[in-house]
């Protein structure tokens, strides 16, 4: 493959990112390595919510007036943006939530108001972030119910070949993340969709990682719920997206109360609005999800889901070869098809001592558990560094980045000098 058209497209869409070409208080350009974390924003983006707030702020769907008009009927363009985005079938499937987290807290409480029974059972997977596993422990401390993580393959992806074992007549949802955010590994996701319609068994799928990556058609990939977070997707914080199959919509009871989720309040009884004002109570982000509308415009339109998977290849296959010549580097999760995220750990370096260093050369990684501290026990390590690509990086940063860890590694192997004074 000739990587010189996508090198220049990227350089080109590069340009489109202000905060990039800032330099580090170290006097070195700033390497920013932490997209799995939040990704940076497009000009268009930081545009197009300043012009928001500047020319069109009103709250939604109460006003008669023009400003309050113009802001209701851009909002709900919104939402038929991430329709399309999506493959979803109407606009009535997509709500608007602070984020993914907020949307599997969401999910969760409808299906334990509306759907689980005591003793109910949910297949998750070792790679969870925890934001899906700790809403539904909340729903299973009260129920009970039980959560059964998939494990994963040697090479780190979760291995489907458990799944008709952890099957039994209480399993009732499949919960799982479609790129893990800890090593970037890729659930064979069509499979466990296959086996969960064959067992007529829901499946909420967290997309944070993989909308990033590469598209998703609901239709093609046909889940019941989906998650994603606005902020990876080069958009806002504070604005994510519920992906929620009709009926389900119907089906579920709002997760709060209060204005804009009615049709009628007395004291005596209220009846909710239908999907999806029922479940966006009170005034939500309206600037975020306008914005969110125009960061997944500029990515399907100017920069390209063929683009994004064609040249995060090629920067895999340059990173894996670069961080490999390191010595002593453990790369965690090496199967494929996966996105450009690794955790690695080097011998003798605490990750966190190595996240310092590495700020030292300007380069921006995250080290920690990454809120996948079940995946870390399963590692058997407490701690990771973890590096994660998006499609503005260019491989001159990640040829620093190995100079960096190769510095790292003789500045911390280097013998302490003798304290003793002959
Ligand atoms: N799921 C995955 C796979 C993630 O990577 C993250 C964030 O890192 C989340 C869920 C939670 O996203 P947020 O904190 O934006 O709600």
């Amino acid at each position: 493959m000739n990587p010189t058209p996508l090198l220049e497209k990227a350089r080109q869409l590069r340009a489109d990112f202000p905060i990039l070409s800032q330099a580090h208080p170290s006097g070195r350009p700033l390497i920013y390595f932490d997209n799995a974390a939040t990704a940076q924003k497009p000009r268009v983006v930081i545009e197009r919510l300043s012009a928001f707030l500047a020319t069109q702020n009103a709250n939604i769907h109460r006003g008669v007036h023009w400003l309050s008009q113009e802001a209701t009927h851009l909002y709900e363009k919104a939402r038929e943006t991430v329709q399309h985005f999506l493959g979803a079938a109407s606009p009535e499937e997509i709500i608007f939530v602070r984020g993914a987290t907020e949307g599997i807290n969401l999910i969760a409480q409808g299906l334990r108001r509306a759907y689980f029974q005591p003793g109910d059972e949910i297949i998750l997977s070792t790679l969870e972030h925890h934001a899906n596993i700790v809403p539904w422990q909340l729903v299973a401390e009260e129920l009970p119910l039980r959560l059964k993580p998939l494990p994963l393959t040697s090479a780190g992806a979760v291995d489907v070949s458990a799944l008709p074992d952890f099957l039994s007549p209480r399993t009732r949802l499949i919960a799982i993340t479609h790129t893990s955010n800890g090593l970037g590994t890729r659930t064979p996701i069509e499979e466990i969709v296959a086996f969960a319609k064959a067992h007529d068994i829901p499946v909420l799928l967290d997309a944070c990682q993989s909308i990033v990556h590469e598209a998703i058609d609901v239709q093609k990939l046909p889940v019941d719920f989906l998650v994603f977070s606005g902020h990876k997707l080069y958009g806002p914080t504070g604005v994510g997206v519920v992906y929620m199959r009709h009926p389900w919509g119907r089906k579920l009871p709002p997760y709060q109360g209060g204005g804009d989720m009615i049709v009628r309040v007395t004291w005596e009884k209220t009846r909710y609005a239908p999907p999806p004002a029922k479940f966006e109570a009170g005034t939500p982000a309206i600037a975020e999800a306008i914005v969110l509308a125009t960061a997944i415009h500029y990515i399907t339109d100017t920069v390209g889901y063929d683009f994004i998977q064609a040249y995060e290849a090629y920067l895999t296959d340059l990173a894996e070869a670069l961080l490999r010549d390191v010595p002593g580097l453990t790369l965690y999760g090496t199967a494929r098809p996966r996105g450009p995220i690794w955790s690695f750990n080097i011998e003798g370096i605490h990750p966190h001592d190595l996240g310092t260093f590495l700020d030292s050369w300007g380069i921006a990684v995250r080290v920690g558990h990454h809120c996948n501290q079940p995946l870390m026990d399963a590692l058997g390590v407490p701690a990771t560094a973890r590096l994660s690509l998006a499609f503005y990086n260019l491989p001159e940063e990640l040829q620093t980045l190995q100079e960096a860890l190769l510095a790292a590694v003789e500045f911390f192997h280097k013998p302490l000098p003798s304290l003793r004074h002959e």
